[in-house]
C-alpha cells in the first residue's frame, strides 16, 4: 500500500549543493512555490559535496593548467579560463547576496582566501606557462597573477616545495592572492538550514525509486523511507533531478526521450593527507601541476591548504580509480544496471574509444602507497611516508553520450537535461562543478520557466549584478562589484 501525498509545485531530488542552490534561487524568485526535498541520506552534502570528498577548489583558472589550451605556434587559448572565472564570479556574488541578506551566517565556514599557484617542470613547460600567464594577464580577471622563477620567492611562497629540491631543471610558480577554498558540505547544510527557515520541506533518508509522468502532465515520485521500508508517492509539477552519481538512473527512469543513448563512467579519486600539524602549517596554497600524459583532467594533480570548521589541513592528489558504484554510498551493480538497450552502442563506442584512459585508471588502481608518496614527492620533495594517510574521495560519474557524428563520446563536464515541456530537468557529469553551480542553476531555470525568467530578470540583478555581462569585458564593473564581493565574503 503506497500513500499518495498532496502535490507541490517543486520536487528537489538530492540534497546536494546544486540542489541546495536551485532551491535558494527558487526561493529568492519566486517565494509562494511550495518545494519538497528528498535525500537517501541522513544529513545533506555527504556524498561529492562533502569537504573531504572533493578538492573544495573555488574553479577560476587561476591555477588549473588545462583551463588553457597551447596551439603549436606557442600561443595560448584562455577562452576557458575566462568562462569558468566568470561563472565563479556569479557564485561569488550570490553567496555575498546570502550574507548581506541575513540567509548566510559566517562565511568563514565555507570560503577561505587561499593563493591559487601552478607549478611547472621543464623547459618546454616552463615556455608554455610563461606565454599562459602573459596571455591572462591581459584580462582584469587575471590581474593579480604573478610568475616567478625566483628561488628566494617561491620559497616564500612554498618554502615546501622548493626545500631538498636537488634536480636541475627548471621549475616555474605562478601566484594569485584571490583564490578560495571553498568547504561545499558547510555551504550545502548552511543553504539547507536557511531553506528550511523558509518553509521548505527536507526529507532525510528518503530514497527515490521511480519518476513517472501522470495523466494530467504532472511528475509522479516514489520514495521509500529508508527507516521504515514504507513506500510513498508524491505529485509535483516540476522535478529537478540533483543526485549526483545517481543521476543518471533516476533520469533513465523517467522514460523521456532525453534519457536515451547517455550513458555513465564512474571515476572514483583517492586523497594523501598530511597527519602531521607542523607540516601542514608551513603550506598555504593550491598548487596545480600538469596532468601526467593519457590522465584525464579532473586527475591533476594538485597539493591543497583545506579549512575545515576553522582546522587547516593538507591534502594532495587526486588519484583516479575505478569502483562501478554510482555513489560512494552506492552499490556494485550500479554500472551494470544502468546500462540499456538504448546506450549500449554508446557505451561500447566509448569503451573501445577510451582506451587510454582504460589503462590510465588500470595503472592507477595498480600504484602502491610509494609510489603515490613518489608522485607527492615531485611537489613536496621531504615528503615523508609516515607524515601522510590515504583518504577516499566522492564518485564521479563522466557523461557518455553520441553526437550526430559519433557514437559514445566521453565528457568530462557538467550537462544539463532537460525534458522537452521544461518539467523535469537532470544534472549529469561532475566538472568544474559545485563551483559552478549557480551558474548551472542559472541555465536550468532559463530552460525550464523560460517566461517566468524574464519577469525574474531585476531580482537576478540584485543578487547576482553581472548576470548578463562579461566581467572580463569590463574592468569597471568587474572592481565594482569584486570589493562589496570580497567584502562580505572576507576574501581577497
Ligand atoms: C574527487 C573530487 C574532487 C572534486 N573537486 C572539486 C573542486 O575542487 N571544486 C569543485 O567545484 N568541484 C569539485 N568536485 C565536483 C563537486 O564535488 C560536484 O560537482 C558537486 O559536489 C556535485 O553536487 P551534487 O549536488 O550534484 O551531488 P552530490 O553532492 O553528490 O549530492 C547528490 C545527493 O543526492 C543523494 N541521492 C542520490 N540518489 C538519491 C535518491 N535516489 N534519492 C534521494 N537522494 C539521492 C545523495 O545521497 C547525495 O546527497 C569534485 C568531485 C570529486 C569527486
Amino acid at each position: 500500500m503506497t500513500t499518495q501525498h498532496s502535490k507541490t509545485d517543486v520536487i528537489l531530488i538530492g540534497g546536494g549543493i546544486m540542489s541546495a542552490t536551485l532551491g535558494t534561487l527558487l526561493k529568492e524568485l519566486s517565494p509562494e512555490k511550495t518545494i519538497k526535498v528528498f535525500e537517501r541520506l541522513s544529513q545533506p552534502g555527504e556524498e561529492s559535496s562533502n569537504v573531504w570528498n572533493n578538492a573544495g577548489t573555488g574553479h577560476s583558472a587561476l591555477c588549473e593548467l588545462n583551463y588553457t589550451k597551447e596551439g603549436k605556434d606557442g600561443s595560448v587559448d584562455i577562452t576557458k579560463a575566462i568562462k569558468i572565472n566568470e561563472q565563479f564570479q556569479l557564485s561569488k556574488q550570490f553567496w555575498a547576496y546570502l550574507v548581506r541578506t541575513g540567509q548566510l551566517e559566517r562565511p568563514e565556514r565555507f570560503i577561505q582566501s587561499v593563493p591559487h599557484m601552478s607549478f611547472v617542470i621543464g623547459e618546454d613547460n616552463v615556455n608554455f606557462i610563461k606565454n599562459r600567464v602573459a596571455s591572462l594577464q591581459q584580462n582584469v580577471l587575471f590581474e593579480k597573477m604573478i610568475l616567478s622563477q625566483d628561488e628566494e620567492e617561491m620559497k616564500s611562497w612554498v618554502p615546501l616545495m622548493i626545500e631538498g629540491r636537488s634536480s636541475d631543471e627548471p621549475i616555474a610558480l605562478t601566484y594569485d592572492e584571490t583564490g578560495t577554498d571553498v568547504n561545499f558540505g558547510a555551504l550545502t547544510n548552511d543553504l539547507f538550514h536557511n531553506l528550511e527557515q523558509r518553509g521548505v520541506h527536507i526529507q532525510y533518508k528518503q530514497e527515490v525509486l521511480n519518476i513517472s509522468k501522470s495523466a494530467k502532465g504532472t511528475w509522479i515520485v516514489e520514495v521509500k523511507d529508508l527507516t521504515t521500508n514504507k513506500v510513498s508517492t508524491y505529485e509535483a509539477d516540476f522535478v529537478f533531478i540533483g543526485a549526483g552519481g545517481a543521476s543518471l538512473p533516476l533520469l533513465q527512469k523517467t522514460g523521456i526521450k532525453e534519457s536515451k543513448h547517455i550513458g555513465g563512467f564512474p571515476v572514483s579519486g583517492l586523497f594523501l593527507r598530511c597527519t602531521n600539524p607542523d607540516i601542514i602549517k608551513r603550506h598555504h596554497a593550491k598548487v596545480y601541476g600538469k596532468a601526467a600524459v593519457g590522465a584525464p583532467p579532473m586527475s591533476v594533480p594538485h597539493l591543497d591548504t583545506r579549512f575545515v570548521d576553522g582546522q587547516r589541513s593538507l591534502l594532495f592528489g587526486p588519484f583516479a580509480g575505478f569502483s562501478p558504484k554510482f555513489l560512494k554510498t552506492g552499490s556494485y551493480l550500479d554500472l551494470i544496471k544502468s546500462v540499456k538497450p538504448n546506450n549500449i552502442v554508446t557505451m561500447l563506442s566509448a569503451g573501445i574509444k577510451e582506451m587510454s584512459l582504460t589503462k590510465y585508471l588500470i595503472s592507477q588502481l595498480m600504484l602502491s602507497n610509494d609510489e603515490r608518496m613518489d608522485d607527492l614527492r615531485v611537489f613536496f620533495p621531504n615528503a615523508k611516508n609516515e607524515d601522510w594517510e590515504v583518504i577516499t574521495a566522492g564518485q564521479r560519474v563522466q557523461v557518455i553520450k553520441d553526437t550526430e557524428d559519433t557514437k559514445g563520446n566521453l565528457q568530462f563536464g557538467t550537462e544539463v537535461i532537460t525534458s522537452e515541456d521544461g518539467t523535469l530537468a537532470a544534472l549529469l557529469g561532475a566538472s568544474p562543478g559545485a563551483s559552478t553551480a549557480v551558474d548551472i542553476m542559472f541555465d536550468v531555470l532559463q530552460r525550464c520557466y523560460g517566461e517566468d525568467f524574464k519577469q525574474w530578470e531585476a531580482k537576478i540583478k540584485e543578487m547576482v549584478p553581472s548576470f548578463g555581462n562579461k566581467l572580463s569585458d569590463n574592468e569597471e564593473m568587474y572592481h565594482a562589484i569584486n570589493k562589496e564581493v570580497t567584502k562580505y565574503l572576507n576574501v581577497k
